[in-house]
């Protein structure tokens, strides 16, 4: 599959990001292009149509699920996997707080947020309320894109060695909002952004944003500096080929998938070890006209590659990395192994992948952490414990992993989707 058919670009990626600060609203910015596209989306509260043509799609809060039929009702499927959620700084229940003249907004760190790159930059508000009308519920989405926190560091001269502080997730993290002793609603600001009355918040999900835009940098300007590389730079490079992969399908029925609540365990109604992907997967080979039999011989036939963000090898830091492994920017898409299973990569899942890279015409790398550094993981193991699966565990050179600022490869961005484009379109 050539590179330009995805239409992926750094560019692309950074007009992504940049509208996407929450797991809700990476879940908007896919709704909207596969609306473009001609999807509609599906409640799973309702009966489903004939999905044999259909392009289709259904959320669950910030987690998603594509998929087009092929018109083949025994086709299997390709799964592209990504997780919509990165770790931040979180809004607590009772956030106002005050401190030596100060008021501040109660904040909590959110997956392993690596805390010191969030201080001193201007955060924004994203997330969602859930708002009582009468004796219903409805979601409002919440989008702040002004700077109204910071979570100021503490100065060099009060530290002390001047070697840095270690941060206490309960203690420093906090975010200061304005100065005065009068207790001031955080909550009632973020309610009346949106014209709703305060008491009418029963529910919140908030969370922090930087608000600094993502951008190209670097001499040759090849490089892609942007917040929630991890995991948006799969989002974006995953449905740049989906895309592709519906407009000119394969041997497999293609499918998009992205779970929120990969950062923290991803043991929820909408995480990866949720049921959302299967009950997803039968319910299409039961619109399709299968039962259960042909839903497990589809699944027999499937294969999932899930996208995650890869560890470049940092300048500053190679003996950190697996000395004969060494990931390059801008080399191309990365294969992730872990004999432990941190990463779901086996022979099967590594050869198709290692194909669709050749099929694609972009190079492979091949990952393997360091043996006495603990391994991250991926949602891979867990689609693949809850489908069976095969599954390969890949992604794109990034350096900063988890930082509230990332950095990769511009060229990269192209050649992941490419590559992913191939992988959902196997040929017979
Ligand atoms: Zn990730």
């Amino acid at each position: 599959m050539p590179v330009s058919t995805t239409a992926a670009t750094a560019e692309g990626l950074c007009a992504f990001i940049d509208d996407s600060p929450s797991p809700f609203h990476v879940v908007r910015t896919v709704a909207r292009e596969l609306e473009a596209h001609g999807f509609t989306r599906l409640e799973e509260a309702a009966a489903w149509p004939d999905e044999s043509i259909g392009r289709r799609y259904v959320v669950r809060g910030g987690s998603l699920v594509a998929w087009a039929g092929t018109g083949n009702a025994a086709a299997p499927f390709r799964v592209v996997g990504a997780h919509t959620d990165s770790p931040n700084l979180r809004v607590k229940q009772h956030p106002d707080l005050a401190s030596a003249g100060w008021q501040l907004v109660g904040l909590e760190p959110y997956g392993g947020a690596w805390l010191n790159s969030w201080l001193d930059r201007e955060l924004g508000i994203s997330g969602r309320l859930t708002v009582r009308d009468g004796n219903s519920l409805r979601e409002q989405l919440i989008r702040i894109d002004e700077p109204i926190l910071r979570v100021p560091q503490l100065a060099i001269h009060l530290s002390e060695d001047r070697r840095g502080v270690t941060l206490d997730p309960q203690r420093h993290v906090n975010a200061v909002w304005g100065v005065g002793e009068a207790p001031r609603s955080f909550l009632a600001f973020v309610a009346e952004s949106v014209e709703v009355d305060p008491a009418a918040v029963l529910g919140w999900e908030l969370m922090t944003h930087v608000l600094a835009p993502s951008g190209l940098v670097g001499r040759d300007g090849d490089l892609v500096s942007a917040p929630r590389l991890d995991n948006q730079g799969t989002c974006y490079a995953g449905l740049r080929a989906f895309l592709a992969a519906v407009d000119d399908p394969g041997a497999a029925a293609p499918v998009l998938a992205m779970f929120d609540h990969e950062e923290v365990g991803s043991q929820s109604d909408r995480g990866a070890q949720s049921d959302l992907l299967p009950a997803v997967l039968e319910r299409i080979v039961l619109a399709r006209g299968g039962g259960r039999a042909e839903y497990l011989a589809a699944l027999a036939g499937s294969i999932c590659a899930s996208g995650d963000m890869a560890h470049a090898t940092h300048p500053n830091y190679p003996e950190r990395h697996e000395p004969a492994h060494r990931i390059e920017i801008n080399g191309g898409p990365v294969l992730k192994v872990n004999q432990n299973l941190r990463y779901a990569t086996d022979a099967t899942g590594a050869g198709a992948f290692a194909l669709a890279c050749d099929q694609a015409a972009v190079p492979l790398q091949r990952y393997v952490h360091r043996a006495d550094l603990p391994c991250g993981s991926t949602i891979g193991p867990m689609t693949a414990a809850r489908t069976g699966m095969p599954t390969v565990d890949v992604g794109a050179p990034q350096l900063a992993m988890h930082s509230a600022r990332e950095l990769m490869g511009a060229n990269d961005v192209p050649a992941y989707a490419a590559a992913l484009a191939a992988f959902l379109t196997p040929v017979e």
